[in-house]
């Protein structure tokens, strides 16, 4: 399969100060209208907000913001402009697509569209951008994680319980990656009538809560089931911005207000690399930035051992070396290793026996993004991945 080019594919371009990826394990849970709503929320209280609606198969910010507009291109070839609706600037599907698109993506197709999502919206300065992201933990948050790590993830889900226990195998994937969750909303949680106020609880009301404190995350909030969600949704206007008193709408400001108050704890990473260069007889050291070595951060250093080596420091003290070829054919990414049967897509004999790197470089706080001199560069190596490689001893 051709391989993007390498370094401007995945260039990040947000710029974005935090970027919060909202995440549900199923559809229809109300993901996009939580995010759509959280995204005008922040637009209304100042903030210069942005919206990924990276959920390419069920791409709905265009219906819920009311505005279907192509993007205008932007100054540079093959850019785009975002859209603006409400206050804030957003880019969906919906915007690009038009009806007879099929919508059936997956793995290294939905890469490379959200890819082109990253490399070619021209946004603006951001003070946050909201990411809806497809349901599930599949190859898209990798993607997104390589090409502009989120700050972290809030989680939304209906109190049910089957509801709850895919959220709860989600949450621990993103665990494994170290994508720090940092929240939960919890949606369709009770009715809330609109004549008396009385609130009547259908699915179990505060389950999601429940297990928030159980796994020992953040709990942000609690919307009612109200018809007027709905309606606003169709009619392209967030419920956010209609009248205050409605329970649904404070409800919302509670989840606002709380995200708010942490945006500038969840501020994005700075990147760090290693690249690669002619060798003389100076190792190149690269650390991460003093503000990340902190304990939860495995990493301690990387460096260019020799042509075809990468050398690992862990905190905890313990070092490996990484042959490059073993690293290569690790690679653990849709395009390596089919994401639904977990069978190996990558032919050794396609690898070069002399393959180096051209850099390698952090993502957020989970993991590592290899660049390799055959063009690849779409495997995210989480540090427990790279761990469990170096300790099996593969990858010398
Ligand atoms: P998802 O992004 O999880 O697929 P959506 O945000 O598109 O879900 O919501 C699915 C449908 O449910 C939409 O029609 C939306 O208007 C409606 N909806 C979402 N939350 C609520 C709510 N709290 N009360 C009533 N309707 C809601």
């Amino acid at each position: 399969m051709a391989e993007e080019q390498p370094s401007e594919a995945l260039r990040p371009r947000t710029g974005a100060k935090a970027i919060l990826a909202v995440h549900s394990a199923k559809g229809g849970v109300g993901k996009s209208t939580v995010s759509v709503n959280l995204a005008v929320g922040l637009g209304r209280r100042g903030l210069r907000v942005g919206l990924l609606d990276a959920d390419i198969h069920g791409p709905s910010a265009t219906v819920l913001l009311g505005n279907a507009d192509w993007p205008d291109p932007g100054p540079e070839p093959n850019t785009i402009i975002p859209i603006e609706a409400h206050g804030i600037h957003f880019i969906s599907m919906g915007n690009i697509a038009n009806k007879q698109t099929p919508l059936i993506w997956r793995g290294a197709m939905v890469h490379n569209m959200l890819s082109q999502f990253y490399s070619q919206v021209l946004w603006p300065e951001l003070d946050v951008l909201i990411i809806d992201m497809p349901p599930g933990t599949g190859d898209a948050l990798l993607t997104t994680a390589q090409a502009d790590p989120p700050s972290g993830v809030i989680v939304v889900s209906t109190p049910q319980e089957l509801s709850l226990l895919d959220t709860v195998r989600g949450v621990r994937a993103f665990r494994d990656l170290n994508v720090p969750i940092l929240g939960f909303v919890e949606n369709m949680s009770f009715l809330s009538c609109a004549g008396c106020g009385d609130e009547a609880d259908l699915f179990g009301q505060g389950a999601v809560e429940a297990v928030a404190e159980q796994l020992g995350y953040p709990f942000l909030g609690a919307l009612p089931i109200d018809a007027a969600i709905c309606e606003s949704g169709d009619a392209g206007v967030p419920f956010v911005l209609k009248d205050g008193e409605a329970a649904s709408v404070r409800a919302m400001s509670q989840v606002i207000d709380q995200v708010q108050a942490g945006l500038t704890e969840w501020e994005t990473l700075t990147k760090w690399s290693v690249e690669w260069r002619a060798m003389d007889w100076l190792e190149r050291v690269a650390e991460p930035p003093r503000q990340q070595q902190t304990e939860g951060y495995p990493l301690r250093a990387l460096w260019q051992v020799s042509r075809d080596e990468l050398g690992v420091m862990w905190n905890d003290g313990a070092t490996h070396i990484v042959g490059t070829r073993s690293l290569r054919l690790a690679c653990p990414c849709a395009r390596c290793v089919d994401e639904i049967s977990g069978e190996p897509l990558l032919d050794p004999k396609t690898v070069p026996g002399d393959i180096s790197l051209k850099a390698v470089n952090s993502v957020g706080r989970y993991g590592l993004a290899p660049q390799f001199t055959d063009g690849h560069k779409s495997g995210i190596y989480s540090f427990p991945y790279l761990r469990a490689l170096c300790e099996q001893g593969k990858t010398t």
